[in-house]
């Protein structure tokens, strides 16, 4: 999506509020398809700085992602703050700016949204993924695997495991 700052550019304003909904396709990150639920809110200021444009504001948008832990989709909303600076001559951490002033919204809002991104990102806090044995979603049904407790079988040693069925009965 193309957004046009020549206003700006040229000096006849000096201050561009923007409160807009844009649609946005889905964007790739961590091997994943993202898809975005809604159109993103996007608001903030631009500003003509004299020696670049600085744009302060903020997106909301809501997200359709995979939980890492047990592979199912999930919608999640994020407030993400974005703070960028365009400019015509090469300055550091600018955006370049054409000559004719337009810059790519859409793809700043999306390289902004992929850096806020969680490297892990749960259904919910509590999700208690998939069992390592079989495969099942242990947030749905209780599998018979249960690979922790073997564990611990395991290293009882058998005398004591006697003493505490002696105790039960008793
Ligand atoms: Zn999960
Ligand atoms: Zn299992």
């Amino acid at each position: 999506m193309l957004f046009n700052l020549s206003k700006l550019c040229n000096k006849s304003i000096m201050k561009l509020s923007v409160n807009e909904k844009i649609d946005l396709n889905k964007i790739n990150a961590f091997d994943e398809e993202i898809i975005f639920n809604s159109p993103v809110d996007f608001k903030g200021t631009f500003v003509n700085k004299d020696e670049y444009i600085e744009f302060n504001g903020e997106v909301s948008c809501n997200l359709k992602l995979i939980c890492s832990k047990c592979l199912e989709t999930f919608d999640e909303t994020f407030e993400v703050k974005i703070d960028e600076k365009f400019s015509r001559s090469e300055q550091e951490e600018c955006f370049e700016l054409p000559s004719n002033c337009e810059i790519d919204l859409g793809r700043i809002i999306e390289e902004n949204i992929v850096s806020y991104l969680p490297i892990q990102r749960r259904c919910s806090e509590s999700c208690k993924g998939l069992c390592p044995i079989c495969g099942m979603n242990l947030n749905l049904h209780i599998c018979d695997c249960n690979p922790i407790v073997e564990e611990e079988e395991e290293k009882l040693d058998p005398r004591f495991t006697k003493l505490q069925d002696f105790f039960n009965k008793n």
